[in-house]
């Protein structure tokens, strides 16, 4: 890399340190510094353009430069720039997003706790599910399982929950009583003449097993993603949401439905869990609850989770937990006109109608060498380039190759991130038709750039 002494780029690799980075790579190669973005393109410093095909990190459903994001943010910043919510405290807007959230959840939920990421959102459910059942007084039960390849962020708890090699090795995790149950990739699972729903019957009997293995009175909550995002988008096997939830109903253990990626439009409906039926006791949101313009996360719980938390706060005296910024009023009113928009524009049918366009469209590039399967729904869906389509053989090393086809998509102006050789798109939710044409001719254009690569 050449860059100049004082440039953005040299002073980066100076003196900061990159979250999902090959810090060595990095100090050779240096980062793409975006500088400026407008609807669903953003633009580096020399005032190249890129659509931005992941929407950032799944996240910037309006896109770039929603005037009325920021006029919501300037106005509250006048009235009241921060305020907390400890000691019988509130902000307006605060209140005022989880009636909304309330109000929008796809099934009857109760009350709703703030935080700022996703991590920290999974990192309080975890402590709400082992408060909960200390409060009945079942103090064995708080082993939470979650499933290989899925992802709950980061922190000490959430990172233990996410199924992902890369976030355990070496920062010793998974802490004790989090379980990884199997992955219901199909086409990656999938035994030879399986068909689908016989698929899901299996992952559904592999979780009953792990759940009698450690004893019922043992296991507390199970913890999903709708769609798996960050483990490669794996839409679910056909029946596999219901076979699943009738194994926890069996046993008396909370569902919690991760839809930090699926929430507000992305499958093509309000959340994932109305897309594939499933009723949630814990729901957590973040990315497009405030289009990622501002921090903020939700944890929304029924109310029976909610009376024994509140019965044990009053029993302990106070609920001992809480972030500075949880419920942040400037934050929160941003995510309140976030979902004004969504409702006025109508984003979510919009979603589920263009993201039949890129699912079709997608499915183009089946037919195409080293495609090894093409999925998705909504407005979510990946590539995955295999070395052998028949065997379904992957690359070795994996990635390697998903890294190039990404690395050329951004020459050719389309930014998109590989999930090792499956390629990922989530683009905002207001990318019209046409617009995702041009994003696929890019992408065309980057694996033709592979497959001469490869051959
Ligand atoms: N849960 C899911 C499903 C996610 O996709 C992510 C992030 O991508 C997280 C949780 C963690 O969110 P954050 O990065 O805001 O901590």
């Amino acid at each position: 890399m050449t860059s100049l002494p004082n440039s953005t780029a040299s002073r980066d690799i100076a003196y900061h340190f990159h979250p999902y980075t090959n810090a060595r790579k990095h100090e050779s190669e240096g980062p793409l510094v975006i500088v400026k973005g407008k609807g669903i393109h953003v633009f580096d410093e020399q005032g190249q353009e890129y659509i931005e095909g992941m929407a950032g990190l799944w996240s910037t459903s309006l896109g770039f430069g929603e005037q009325r994001l920021i006029d919501a943010a300037t106005k509250q910043m006048h009235e009241l720039p921060y305020y907390h919510a400890f000691n019988h405290k509130v902000s307006t807007p605060s209140v005022d997003l989880a009636e909304k959230l309330i109000e929008l959840a796809p099934v009857k939920m109760s009350k709703v706790a703030f935080a700022n990421s996703g991590s920290e959102a999974n990192d309080s459910v975890v402590k709400f599910v082992w408060y909960y059942n200390n409060a009945l007084d079942r103090p064995e039960k708080k082993k939470i399982i979650s499933r290989i390849k899925g992802y709950h962020g980061v922190t000490v708890a959430s990172g233990s929950m996410t199924g992902l090699p890369a976030n355990h090795a070496d920062f010793d995790l998974p802490i004790t009583n989090i379980l990884h149950t199997s992955c219901p990739h199909y086409y990656r699972f999938g035994l030879e003449g399986e068909t689908e729903e016989d698929f899901a019957t299996r992952m559904a009997a592999d979780l009953e097993q792990m759940i009698q293995e450690e004893g019922p009175e043992t296991v507390a909550a199970f913890i999903a993603e709708p769609v798996m995002g960050a483990g490669g988008v794996i839409v679910p096997p056909a029946t596999y949401w219901e076979k699943i939830q009738a194994v926890l109903a069996k046993y008396d253990i909370l569902l919690v439905a991760d839809e930090v990626i699926c929430g507000f439009g992305r499958t093509g409906e309000s959340f994932g869990s109305v897309t594939f039926g499933i009723k949630p006791d814990i729901m957590v949101m973040a990315k497009a609850l405030s289009s990622s313009y501002l921090p903020i996360s939700a944890v929304m719980i029924a109310d029976k989770v909610y009376q024994a938390l509140a019965d044990n706060s009053a029993k302990i005296g106070t609920f001992g937990h809480g972030y500075t910024y949880a419920g942040h009023p400037v934050s929160a009113a941003v995510a309140l006109e976030t979902l004004k928009i969504y409702e006025e524009r109508r984003l979510f049918d919009h979603a589920r109608a263009v993201g039949q366009h890129l699912q079709a469209g997608l499915r183009g590039f089946a037919d195409r060498p080293f495609v090894g399967e093409v999925r998705g729904i909504g407005l979510i869906g990946a590539v995955e380039l295999v070395a052998d389509k028949a065997a379904k053989t992957p690359f070795d090393p994996i990635g390697k190759v998903g890294a190039y086809l990404v690395g050329r998509a951004q020459a050719h102006g389309l930014i998109l991130r590989n999930l090792g050789d499956s390629v990922a798109f989530s683009p905002p939710l207001i990318i019209t038709e046409a617009q995702v044409d041009d994003m696929l001719e890019r992408f065309g254009k980057a694996l033709e750039d592979t497959q001469d690569w490869l051959a």
